[in-house]
């Protein structure tokens, strides 16, 4: 349709090869079009019990103040993650979710011309983002569907400005352990950032999985990006934050919209800081539930790619787009993944335990009608 668009010669440099991020169907769209009230959505990695009693509380009394603009430092929230991670609060950049520090981090450090690196099968923002600022994007191949940082450094440029990498990754689920990662990083040239994109950090149990802000000072050009719309479960709300060296920061923050995080959010994202209950009992959800979903996977003969994250990505073995929409007919909201290269895998976020149920029930029907 692009193609047509009259507009198309008027725009700027990289937008007529961009495709719009393809979000999952929303519940509401499913249950008018099939006519039913109980449909379920695995499909964008939410957290299944939503905010936690603190977060809910918190968002609800900030209703009382929506007339006014929001503080737009965001100064007690960027406090608050400041003393929890240990660096000055001028180190925080606050996004409306970490897809705009993303964004913000590319229309900053990338231009035409210029290159951004990242893994094949890696989060779908960074080729957007690179896309949209008409630099190129240089692509890695993957290794058993992770990132493979030899492949990546040898495509390293004069010209790279930006290096993603997603730890863990989102559709794999696959991880990178401290001491290869940190050896990467330490070993990129000077004019490259690095991004360590870890939404998914607090699913995370493995032992040598690293915390890369602990790597802040000693890698200046390091940005770790976080979001409260993983195990917070405030998705809805849009509220992540970059870590960096404050001179990092200081430049994202000329780019940044002086309300991108709206009040609601910053009040909810503190409060969600403080509810470690919440965390802990959302961890464990998830821990049960990838058990529940990797054994219905053996049962049903079905491979998946070991996932540390609150997501599965199942081999079908067979097309996945036609069971998708089968599974949809059954009130299930799953992914393809065939945009991330994965044209036989479904990803699944791991739901309650009914939820699960439900998706390995129906997964059972259509495979096998
Ligand atoms: C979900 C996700 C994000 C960010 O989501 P926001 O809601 O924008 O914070 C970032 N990176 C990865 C890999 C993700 O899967």
């Amino acid at each position: 349709m692009s193609v047509h668009n009259p507009f198309l010669t008027l725009a700027a440099p990289g937008i007529g090869g961009l495709q719009p991020y393809q979000p999952g169907k929303p519940l509401a769209e499913l249950e008018r079009e099939l006519g039913i009230r109980d449909a379920i959505k695995l499909a964008s990695n939410e957290n299944p019990l939503g905010p936690g009693p603190l977060a809910r509380r918190a968002a609800a009394a900030a209703l009382e103040e929506l007339g006014r603009y929001p503080d737009g430092s965001g100064f007690a929230l960027r406090q608050a993650l400041a003393k929890r991670h240990g660096v000055p609060e001028a180190a925080i950049t606050l996004g409306n979710g970490s897809n705009d520090v993303l964004d913000l981090i590319a229309r900053t450090f990338l231009s035409p011309g210029q290159e951004s690196l990242f893994s094949e099968h890696a989060f779908a923002v960074y080729p957007l983002c690179t896309q949209a600022v008409g630099a190129v994007a240089r692509i890695a191949p993957a290794r058993h569907y992770g990132h493979d940082l030899e492949a990546m450094r040898a495509l390293v440029s004069a010209r790279t400005r930006v290096v993603w990498i997603a730890n863990p990754n989102n559709p794999t689920g696959t991880w990178l352990a401290a001491e290869p990662l940190h050896r990467f990083l330490k070993g990129l040239p000077d004019h490259c950032i690095a991004v360590v994109d870890e939404a998914y950090a607090e699913y995370v149990q493995e032992a040598d999985y690293p915390d890369a802000t602990a790597w802040l000072n000693e890698l200046p050009n390091l940005i770790v990006t976080r979001t409260f719309s993983k195990v917070h479960g405030l998705a809805a709300l849009r509220v992540g934050y970059g870590i960096s060296d404050p001179q990092l920061a200081e430049l994202l923050n000329r780019v940044r919209q002086p309300f991108n995080v709206n009040a609601v959010a910053q009040v909810a994202a503190r409060a969600a800081l403080e509810d470690a209950d919440h965390v802990a009992a959302s961890v464990r959800l998830n821990r049960a539930g990838m058990a529940q979903l990797t054994e219905g996977c053996r049962r049903l003969g079905l491979g998946y790619l070991p996932s540390v994250g609150n997501f599965l990505t199942i081999d079908l073995g067979q097309p996945a787009a036609p069971i998708e929409q089968a599974l949809l007919h059954k009130g299930c909201i799953v992914r393809s993944v065939a945009n991330y290269g994965l044209p036989q895998h479904l990803r699944v976020t791991i739901g309650t335990e009914s939820e699960n149920a439900r998706f390995l029930t129906a997964l059972a029907s259509v495979l096998q009608p």
